[in-house]
C-alpha cells in the first residue's frame, strides 16, 4: 500500500484558509485575492458580474465562448469558475466536461437560463458544484461564491494515488488500473472512494458522503450513493457481490478496507 498528498509538508493549519477570503474592497497587505474566470458570451451580464466581482475584492477574468474558456482556465488557474450554459462555439456542458476531463477540480458555478436545465446540470454528473438560474441577484451569485469557496477552502488535502490488492487508483486522472487494464471512473465514483480510502477502515456515513463529495443540500436521495456504489464496486472488485475493499456498514454507510 502506497499513498501520497502533493506538498504535504506544506499543508494549511486548519483555518489558515480564512484568511484568503475577500473582505470586501478593501485589500490588505498580505490578503490574497482570488481569482474567478467568468465565461459568458452576453455583454452587460459580463459586465454586471466583473464589475460586482471586483468591487468585492475578486480578480476576475473574461472568456466569451467555451473554447476561450478552457484556454484561460488552464493559462489563469483560477480559483473558482462562472460559467453560462449557453456560449458560442462550445456550450458549458462541453466545457464542464473537458476542465474535469483535464483533472481540473476548480469549483464551477453553472449560470443557466431555465430551472429545466438544472436537472441536466447536476444529473449528467458533469461535476459542477452548484448553479445558479438566470435571472438572478448578485447578491445571490456573491453567496453561491463565497460557500463553494469556503468549501474549497476547508477541503482536507486530497489523496492523489492509492495502491490496494491488484488496483492502482490514479485519482488526478480518475482512474483505476486493475490488473493491467485501465478503467476510467466517474467524477462521482473517484470522490467517493477518495473519501473513503482517506478515512481507511472508518466507517463514512451515506450522510457524510453526501455533504463532502456532492457538496449540496438539495442533492438526491442517499440511494443515489448506492447506485454509484454498485457501479464502483464493479470497477474496483474483483467479485463485485461479495465486496473486499469497499464494504457496507450497515445502518451507517460504506468503508474502505486494504
Ligand atoms: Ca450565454
Amino acid at each position: 500500500m502506497r499513498a501520497s498528498t502533493p506538498g504535504s509538508g506544506e499543508a494549511a493549519a486548519p483555518g489558515a484558509n480564512d484568511t484568503v477570503h475577500p473582505k470586501s474592497h478593501i485589500i490588505g497587505r498580505g490578503s490574497v485575492m482570488e481569482k474567478i474566470l467568468v465565461v459568458e458570451d452576453e455583454p452587460d451580464m459580463v459586465m454586471g458580474l466583473k464589475d460586482n466581482l471586483e468591487y468585492e475584492g475578486y480578480t476576475v477574468v473574461i472568456a466569451r465562448d467555451g473554447i476561450e474558456g478552457i484556454q484561460v482556465a488552464q493559462a489563469e488557474l483560477p480559483d473558482l469558475i462562472i460559467l453560462d450554459l449557453m456560449l458560442p462555439k462550445k456550450d458549458g456542458y462541453d466545457v464542464c466536461r473537458e476542465l474535469r476531463a483535464k483533472g481540473m477540480d476548480t469549483p464551477i458555478i453553472m449560470l443557466t437560463a431555465k430551472s429545466q436545465e438544472v436537472d441536466k446540470v447536476l444529473g449528467l454528473e458533469l461535476g459542477a458544484d452548484d448553479y445558479v438560474t438566470k435571472p438572478f441577484s448578485i447578491r445571490e451569485v456573491l453567496a453561491r461564491i463565497k460557500a463553494v469557496l469556503r468549501r474549497k477552502g476547508s477541503r482536507p488535502q486530497k489523496l492523489d494515488s492509492y495502491d490496494f490488492a491488484n488496483v492502482k487508483v490514479d485519482f488526478r486522472k480518475s482512474h483505476v488500473i486493475k490488473g493491467g487494464q485501465l478503467i476510467e471512473l466517474s467524477h462521482y465514483e473517484n470522490e467517493i472512494l477518495r473519501l473513503l480510502i482517506a478515512n481507511k477502515d472508518e466507517p463514512v456515513s451515506r450522510n457524510r458522503l453526501l455533504d463532502e463529495v456532492w457538496g449540496y443540500d438539495l442533492f438526491p436521495t442517499t440511494r443515489t450513493i448506492d447506485n454509484h456504489i454498485v457501479k464502483l464496486r464493479q470497477k474496483v472488485e474483483d467479485d463485485p457481490r461479495n465486496p473486499a475493499h469497499v464494504v457496507t456498514v450497515h445502518g451507517i454507510g460504506y468503508k474502505f478496507v486494504d
